[in-house]
This record gives C-alpha cells, sequence and structure tokens, in this order.
C-alpha cells in the first residue's frame, strides 16, 4: 500500500518521498487512516517500527486542515520519557513540517537545562514534545497552558512509568481539556498501563507491531567466552581487528560506561559514555559526534541507548548482559535495522553463562561462541 492511500495531503506526500520513504510501514499503513479518522490508538510497538512517522504525518495533516483553534496555543501535545527522545521527536515534526504550505511550530522541552530559554521559545508554538517533569515546571510558572491541546501522545508509555513519571502523568491528565484525541504507544503492556488505557483511551484502535522478530534474522549475532578481567583488552582487540567504524557498546551501570570509555580513550580508541549522570550539553554532544561519525564508540547504560534513532548501525556489542532476554533482543535489535544486516557480540564471562543460556532459549535462537581466552590479547 502506498503513502497515496492512507488520506495525507499531496504535500506531505511529496515530504515522505523527500525523505526517501518509499512505503509505508506497517504501524503507519494502520495508524494514520485511523488517527485522520479521530480515532484513538493504542500502539504497542518499538523504536524502529517507524512510530513516530505514524503519529507525526496525521497531526500535521490534521494541522493544515485546521483542527483546534488558530490562535498559537498548543494543539498537540506529545509526552516523551527522556530528553533525547523529546529532540528527537521534535526533529521529526520539524523535518515534515519544513515544506508546508502552513507553518506549525513545534518545540522539544525538557529538564536538566535552564528553563528560560525555553520559556521564551514557547512562543506561538502550536506543537509540544515535553518530558512530564519540565512540563509540569513551565505550566506552574505559567509559561504554558494545555486548555487547547487537542490530541495528546504518550510515546514510550511504558518507559515513562518505569521512570516513575506516573504521578505527573496523572497531573497533566488532569489539566487537560476532557474533549480531546489520545495516542498512545508503548513497547510493553504492563498492568499499570493498562489502567491508564482504560482511563484513558475512548474504543482504541489497537495497532501491534511485532518489530524484533523480523530484525532478528539480520543479525549476526557471536559470543566470546572471556575471563571478567579480560573484557577490556578483549573489547579494545574486537574494535581494532575488525577496524570497527560505528559500535554502540552497552554496560549495566554509569559507573562501568565511564570506566570503559576512558580506558578506550586511554588506548587510542575515541569513546563517549552516555548516561543519565551526564549534563545535558555532554549526552547531546556525545550522540551529535557519534551519529555524524566524529567519534566511533558510543558506550551506553540501557535506558540511554533506547530512543537512539540511528539509521544503520553496523555493530552492537554487550559488554555486559541485560538482566531481561527483552532487553537483549532489544538492545541487538539497534543494529540490522531497516534492511540492512548487522553484528551483535557479547562478551560472556564465566559467571554470565547461564544467563546467556536462557536469553538465547527465549530468543529461541542459538548464538556461534567463540573462545575470547585463546585470543592473544597482549599489546590490547
Ligand atoms: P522510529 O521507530 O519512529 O524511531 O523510526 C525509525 C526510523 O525509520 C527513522 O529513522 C525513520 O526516519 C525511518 N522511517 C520511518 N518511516 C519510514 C518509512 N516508511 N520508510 C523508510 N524509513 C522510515
Amino acid at each position: 500500500m502506498p503513502f497515496s492511500k492512507l488520506g495525507l495531503s499531496d504535500a506531505l506526500i511529496k515530504i515522505v518521498a523527500e525523505q526517501n520513504y518509499t512505503q509505508p510501514y506497517p504501524i503507519q499503513q494502520q495508524a494514520i487512516p485511523a488517527i485522520l479518522e479521530g480515532k484513538d490508538i493504542l500502539g504497542i510497538a518499538q523504536t524502529g517500527s517507524g512510530k513516530t512517522a505514524s503519529f507525526v504525518l496525521p497531526i500535521l495533516q490534521k494541522f493544515q486542515d485546521g483542527v483546534g483553534s488558530k490562535n498559537r496555543h498548543i494543539r498537540a501535545l506529545v509526552l516523551v520519557p527522556t530528553r533525547e527522545l523529546a529532540i528527537q521527536v521534535s526533529e521529526v515534526f520539524k523535518t515534515l513540517s519544513a515544506q508546508l504550505p502552513q507553518k506549525v511550530k513545534s518545540l522539544a522541552v525538557y529538564g536538566g537545562v535552564s528553563i528560560n530559554p525555553q520559556m521564551i521559545e514557547l512562543q506561538d508554538v502550536e506543537i509540544l514534545v515535553a518530558t512530564p517533569g519540565r512540563l509540569l515546571e513551565l505550566i506552574s510558572t505559567n509559561a504554558v497552558s494545555l486548555s487547547a491541546v487537542k490530541i495528546l501522545v504518550l510515546d514510550e508509555a511504558d518507559k515513562m512509568l518505569n521512570l516513575g513519571f506516573k504521578e505527573e502523568m496523572g497531573k497533566l491528565f488532569g489539566l487537560l481539556p476532557k474533549n480531546r484525541q489520545n495516542l498512545l504507544f508503548s513497547a510493553t503492556l504492563s498492568d499499570d498501563l493498562n489502567n491508564i488505557n482504560k482511563n484513558l483511551l475512548k474504543n482504541p484502535v489497537v495497532v501491534k507491531v511485532e518489530e524484533e522478530i523480523k530484525n532478528l534474522d539480520l543479525i549476526k549475532q557471536f559470543a566470546y567466552l572471556i575471563a571478567e578481567e579480560k573484557k577490556g583488552p578483549l573489547l579494545r582487540y574486537i574494535i581494532k581487528s575488525q577496524k570497527i567504524k560505528q559500535v554502540l557498546i552497552f554496560t549495566s551501570s554509569v559507573h562501568r560506561a565511564d570506566a570503559v570509555a576512558l580506558k578506550l580513550n586511554q588506548n587510542g580508541i575515541d569513546a563517549f559514555a552516555i548516561h543519565s549522570k551526564k549534563s545535558q550539553e555532554g549526552r547531546n554532544q556525545a550522540l551529535d559526534f557519534f551519529k555524524t561519525g566524529k567519534v566511533k564508540v558510543l558506550v551506553a547504560t540501557d535506558l540511554m541507548a533506547r530512543g537512539i534513532d540511528i539509521k544503520f548501525l553496523p555493530y552492537v556489542i554487550n559488554y555486559e548482559l541485560p538482566r531481561s532476554p527483552k532487553d537483549y533482543i532489544h538492545r541487538i535489535g539497534r543494529t540490522g535495522r531497516a534492511e540492512s544486516s548487522g553484528e551483535a557480540i557479547s562478551l560472556i564471562s564465566p559467571a554470565d553463562e547461564h544467563h546467556f543460556k536462557v536469553i538465547q532459549k527465549k530468543m529461541g535462537k542459538h548464538v556461534t561462541k567463540i573462545d575470547g581466552n585463546a585470543i592473544d590479547l597482549k599489546g590490547y
């Protein structure tokens, strides 16, 4: 089914073609016509499924059609869990609306940076992408009003609950006008989230995409069996010997992410760590340098890696395994996206072996093992 069959305007169809979106992704095929019809949506989808454009395109279309007031009030509110996702989603709004005949101003607001520039920029904003805490702060200083919101989007709602935003979200729901359209996107559905669905969504159209399964076959997976204390040298050996140009490395803690990045830098491999304890500027810069190829290694915790959208990531390395098999699949799904194959490498210490067996069983795939202890790591 082509984009032209989804009910979008010619201007938007032209814009998606310029983005090289040849065909709508499954979530877009299902969600776009339903959103245009004014239905509520429950979208079960992950990053990489094309979920952002599935709500951005119909929202832009509705605004061109004149939904809501013309008084430059906030008409669409997108709540997101992290600053990175806020920036990313607002960039999609900006990119896809740049050529539209009727201009729409969108803005990302998030905590961790000074509030004043955001207050100034809020003027004339019609689409606001926000993390819940900062939005409440802005409301409390009367910098923003939600009274004209016609469309509410909750993006990565499961993550928002995991990060403890339940109370803030409740407060925000209470400040929104009753008569509005609700679009909720989440990778998983917990009991908490089901309660929110019940209170928030009216006869939602349920859109579900099993994105990870499709990707797994595109990913070459390897595991190196290695003594814990040799993980650092082995990592440097892999990056150097395979001439890796871009790799996202996962660690289990902020402290370890910093330590791994530091060691890589000390050994002549440019690396940045990205995690919740870094300043916002540091995080933006790390992401920007990584995306543009100025730095080839990004060392991340699971939280920060979520939502990082890079068109093609050739390598993912699990320096440490995640606790849940789902997170493992999510991590390796960062490579092999968009029909390109990628490689996922895990460093498995003796203590990790049992857990790695469980992960393979849950994933339904056997991962080829390499004896890392037999590799000569002298000089690394
Ligand atoms: P998302 O799941 O929203 O993070 O989107 C994942 C990536 O897919 C982004 O880089 C989008 O630009 C890209 N994308 C979204 N829709 C399409 C499409 N129909 N065709 C090709 N790429 C797309």
